[in-house]
């Protein structure tokens, strides 16, 4: 597997392991079968509490039988799952980062100890509900709310594009809290078959089509005090999510683009044209070339990213850096191997169009690129330019 400059010798032997057992589980559990579920439109479901068997869900959390493990090596994993498909990376990363992570962070003892071994397990499946119609890449602006009543809240309104929506047993929902004056936005726990709650699929998607999206409607739906994350309140809440989630992004495009190169090098030797292997040609060898400088630097910069981050100095803004960079990179090579692959490129028997069509996705969640590069101007100048 490509790895330039080496840098899996500075990795320890924990994170080693890491690594090939992500691996190992991948080429013999979901690569044989993915291209199928993604032409199907469908997630292997069986995976899901294989994955949490394999410690893949938010293993770099402390406590509740998660093993934490180091930064680098939750960023290997991130890489080694979206090296197979951004879906299967999806589903860690919402588990794990957006579902887990603010429960950890931010929930009681009662719901850490309710949700936390049932989502590591892979026993329940959770989802983030933060996107609504109208209010995509401003959040802030959301108008799902909750109004006190009776003990608890009940909620109204709308998110969609929400990963695994229709399989969830929970949903993790940002709101306006109407009973404060300030109405702030608050995170509920929301069990899927509460009364007034619907997850509707969003079907015929072209990209990312291994990973189930749909919507979570909310129609007074009646939550108790007890469903509120105590621990935080205001867009702190979901941004911060989001970081961890981003920083597994800014990891697991690398695996997708490493999947391309790997794949268009050796077709590069395999295919004879004119006489010969079309890897001998220097157009072919420009390309793979410059494939491999762009995923070693982005590499590089998700090794810093991961020091940065175990040392507590990671900002959200090297991490918009970083899923920018990654994602764009991820998104170019990708292309670049398709092309190389010639007709069978488009087919699904070789993965670069798949990683191709997934990567429109990442490249637009979780920030889209236009967005992290408003957050990285405004670090720059002093100055926000999003309105
Ligand atoms: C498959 C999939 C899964 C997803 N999973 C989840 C999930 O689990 N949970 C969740 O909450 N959300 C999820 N999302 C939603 C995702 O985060 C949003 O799609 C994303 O934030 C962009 O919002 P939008 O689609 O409304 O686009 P818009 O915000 O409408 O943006 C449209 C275009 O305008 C550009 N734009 C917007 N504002 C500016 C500006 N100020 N300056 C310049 N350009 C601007 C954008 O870059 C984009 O190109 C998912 C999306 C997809 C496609």
């Amino acid at each position: 597997m490509l790895d330039y400059v080496n840098l899996e010798a500075d990795l320890t032997e924990e994170e080693r392991m890491i690594q090939e057992s992500a691996r190992d589980f991948v080429e013999s559990e979901v690569r044989p079968d993915i291209g199928e579920h993604w032409i199907e439109g469908t997630f292997p479901m069986d995976l899901i509490p294989e994955m949490g068997e394999m410690g893949f869900y938010a293993p770099n959390l402390e406590g509740y039988g998660s093993p934490n493990v180091s930064e680098t090596a939750y960023g290997l994993l991130m890489q080694e799952l979206e090296a197979c498909d951004s879906g299967l990376r999806s589903m860690a990363s919402v588990q794990g980062a957006l579902v887990m992570y603010p429960i950890h962070a931010f929930g009681s003892d009662a719901q850490k100890s309710e949700w936390l071994p049932k989502l590591g397990s892979g026993e329940a499946v959770g989802c983030f509900g933060l996107t609504e119609p109208e209010h995509g890449s401003n959040p802030t602006a959301m108008e799902t709310y909750a109004e006190a009543a009776d003990g608890g809240y009940v909620l109204n309104g709308s998110k969609t594009w929400i990963t695994n929506s229709p399989i969830s047993d929970v949903a993790i929902v940002w709101a306006r809290d109407r009973s404060d004056p300030e109405t702030p936005v608050r995170g509920f726990l929301v069990e899927t078959d509460r009364d007034g709650v619907s997850t509707n699929k969003i079907d015929e998607k072209l990209s990312l089509r291994a990973s189930i999206t749909g919507e979570i409607a909310l129609s007074d739906v009646y939550v108790p005090e007890e469903n509120v994350l105590p621990g935080v309140t205001g867009m702190k809440g979901p941004l911060s999510c989001l970081t961890q989630a981003r920083y597994g992004i800014a990891w697991g495009a690398i695996g997708a683009a490493r999947d391309c190169f790997e794949t268009a090098c050796q077709y590069a030797k395999d295919r004879d044209q004119f006489g010969g292997p079309i890897g001998r040609f220097q157009l072919q060898q420009r390309k793979l070339a410059e494939m491999a400088t762009q995923i070693t630097l982005a590499q590089l910069l998700a090794h810093r990213l991961a020091a940065l981050k175990e040392r507590g100095d990671m900002r959200p803004q090297h991490v918009s850096m970083a899923k920018r960079n990654n994602v764009r990179m991820a998104r170019d090579q990708s292309r670049i191997a398709r092309e190389m692959l010639g007709g069978n490129g488009i087919t699904a028997d070789y993965s670069p169009m798949r990683h191709m069509a997934n990567l429109e996705t990442v490249y637009t969640y979780e920030g889209t690129h236009d967005i992290h590069t408003l957050i990285l101007g405004e670090d720059l100048t002093g100055f926000a330019a999003y309105e």
